[in-house]
Order: structure tokens, then sequence, then C-alpha cells
């Protein structure tokens, strides 16, 4: 690690521990709010409903239409819920597409957020807010879009079906990996990635056994919260272009393409990236890449882009996609290469 690095850490609080959901009025109370609009996707009404209630006087009401990839026209209809309940803050209850919302409306009036994270795709922790509008996907920057407090409480994740679980922990150390490698990677960035592995590697296997160990599912928040933290705060590369580029133009899902992508994009790296990959490759056997795929493989996890629905026709056009603005990545990005990893990712061939 050279010794020359700029670090900027995102001023976040973080509330970690099971049973913590019941600090979320404290929460909002320190944040000077008042009225909370609590926010969920309509299949976790119930619990958005249940802590609105238990909210007493500082529960404002629920917006449970949260959908994937932050709709701009679901925002606004979250926004005209807020000013209707006369709210002054909001409470996300979810995974990515519920913080996405809370998110959305922080960047527009400013609300103060609490997020209590129930998946490990790491969104709460970043300061970055992707939306669409008329099937065009963007994506901001802004402080004003971070949330101030985050809520890690492993009792809510006992429900988190165990192939949810596995793909989203695989999501959450894509973010990681591409962190350990990253152009304007620091070494608390590097502590925060490796940690944050090794803790969804030990929790992972477990969650698949026994999905309501506690502590399992606690080591899996805490490794996501980490490799969520690096995901906020140092760039990504070849990885998440290309996760974006089949999830935007494909429609693929977002964390199963994670996982699918993560071993394939590890292994184009592998060389390039040696130094600074070697105590993740260790962690996996010597070989990230080959290492990374057992361990999905041992997990359930898919492992072929076919098997999300990807046509093999539209390969051509994806690596086109991907190559084309391309993010700063170790390993020079080209085309044939780009389109040869597709290929191996799309029939779920193990990286060599
Ligand atoms: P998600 O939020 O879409 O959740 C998927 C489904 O699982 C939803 O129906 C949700 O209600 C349900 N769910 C969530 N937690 C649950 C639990 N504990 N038990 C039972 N069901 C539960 O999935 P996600 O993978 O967390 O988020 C994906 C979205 O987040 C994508 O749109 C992605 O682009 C975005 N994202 C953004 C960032 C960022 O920094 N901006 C980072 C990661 C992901």
């Amino acid at each position: 690690m050279s010794h020359d690095f700029i670090y900027t850490a995102n001023p976040a609080r973080i509330v970690f521990g099971p049973g913590s959901l019941a600090k979320v009025a404290d929460e909002i109370r320190q944040l000077g709010g008042s009225r909370a609009l609590v926010l969920s996707t309509p299949f976790q009404r119930e619990d958005a409903e249940r802590l609105n209630h238990e909210l007493g006087e500082l529960g404002a009401g629920v917006f449970f239409e949260a959908a994937m990839h932050t709709p701009v026209a679901v925002t606004e209809q979250a926004m005209a819920a807020y000013a209707e309940v006369g709210a002054d803050c909001v409470v996300a209850l979810g995974g990515g597409s519920t913080i996405g919302l809370g998110k959305a409306i922080a960047y527009r009036n400013g609300a103060p957020q609490v997020v209590v994270a129930t998946t490990y795709a790491g969104s709460e922790v970043t300061p970055i807010l992707g939306q669409t509008e008329e099937g065009v996907k963007t994506t901001v920057k802004d402080a004003s879009i971070l949330p101030e407090v985050v809520i890690y409480d492993a009792n809510l994740t006992l429900g988190l079906p165990v192939g949810m679980s596995v793909t989203s922990g695989l999501n959450a150390m894509a973010h990681a990996v591409e962190g350990l490698y990253a152009k304007d990677r620091n070494p608390i960035t590097a502590l925060m990635a490796l940690e944050g592995i090794r803790g969804l590697k030990e929790a992972l296997p477990v969650i698949v056994e026994r999905p309501d160990d506690v502590a399992a599912r606690s080591n899996a928040l805490y490794g996501s919260w980490l490799c969520g933290t690096v995901l906020g705060t140092v760039g990504m590369a070849l990885h998440h272009k290309l996760c974006h580029t089949l999830g935007g133009s494909f429609d693929l899902p977002h964390a199963e393409t994670h996982a699918i992508m993560l071993p394939h994009t590890a292994s184009y790296n592998a060389r390039a990236a040696a130094d600074v990959l070697a105590p993740a490759a260790e962690l996996f056997g010597g070989e990230l890449g080959s290492g990374l795929y057992d361990f999905a493989k041992s997990l359930g996890a898919p492992l072929a882009l076919k098997e999300l629905g990807m046509a093999e026709s539209d390969l051509d056009r994806a690596a086109d996609l991907a190559v084309k603005n391309p993010y700063w990545n170790p390993q020079p990005v080209q085309r044939d290469a780009v389109r040869e990893l597709l290929q191996r990712a799309w029939s779920g061939a193990r990286p060599e």
C-alpha cells in the first residue's frame, strides 16, 4: 500500500445489535424529528405498519410502494404523502429499494433519514442514489443522500430467504473486492473490505444451514455494513459497470447478477491487482476468481446469466455497452476480453 492517500469518511451514525429496532424512536428524536413517514415495499408493509404503530406519536404514517430502481413517479407519490401527513423525517425499513426511496426524498427536501437495513446490499451507507424515469437510470452523488442514522438489527433479517441472503451477501462482497483494487483505495477501506469479506464468508454458509442463527445473521450484517461503507467511500470498476449494464439494459435482477459476475470480474483483474487482492484470495484458497465461484456454488447461488433468462444473442450488445465510457479498472477494459468474460458468466463456466 502506498503511503500517499486521501481518505474521506462519510459521516453516519451506526446503531448495531439484535433488538436495536427498539431504538428507532430515540434516534428520530436525536435527529430533531417529531413525525416520521415510515417507508417500505409492499412485501414489508406489515413490518412497516407495526413500526409506525410502535412509534406512537412519532409515527406519521406508512408509504409502502417502494420499488426496485427508485422510479421517479413513486418518489413523487411519496413526496405527496410526506407533505400530506406533515412528516419531518423518514424511516426506511428494508433493502436497497426502500432505502433508495428514502434517499430520493431526502435529496429533494433534505429530510433526515433513519434507515433500518434488512438486506446486505449496502445502500444505507452510501451518498449515491440511482433513480429511473421513463426507463432511463441516472445516478447522483450528494451529501444530502447519505442517511444520518443506520440501524442494523439482525432479528429483522431472520426471515430474509436463504437464496436472497446468499445473493445479497455476494453483492456486498463485490463492493469490497472492487474496493480493494479501487484507484482511490486507502489503508482504511482495505481494512474494512477484508474484514467485510471475512465476515460474510464466515456467515453465509451458516445461514444456508440455519437461516435463523442470530449470530451468523449479525456477522453477515456486520460484513455488509463494512462492504457497503467501502462502496460509499471509493470508486468501483469493471464489475459494477458490467452489473449496471446488465441490470439497466437487460433488466437482470440486481443481487443475482452481482453474485454471478463476481467470480469472473475478480478473475479478470486477478493478475493486474494481484498484490492488493492477495489477502482476499488467501481467504478463498489462493485463487480469488475460482475460489469465489466454488464458494458461490457451495451456497447454491445462481452461477450463469442464462439462468436469469438472458439470451446468448444479447452478449455482443452487452459487451459493446460495457466498454462504452468504462469505469477505471486495474486490467485494461478490452472489448474482446469482456465479451469472453460475459460468455463464461452466461454459461456458468468456472473462471480459470
Ligand atoms: P430490495 O430492497 O429490492 O428487496 C427485495 C425484496 O426483499 C423486497 O420485496 C423487500 O421488501 C424484501 N426484503 C428486504 N429485506 C427483507 C427481509 N429481511 N426479509 C424478507 N424480505 C425482505 O433488494 P436489495 O438487493 O436490498 O436492493 C436492490 C436495490 O438497491 C437496487 O435497485 C440497487 O440498484 C439498489 N442499491 C443501491 C445502492 C446505492 O448505493 N445507491 C447500493 C446497493 C443497492
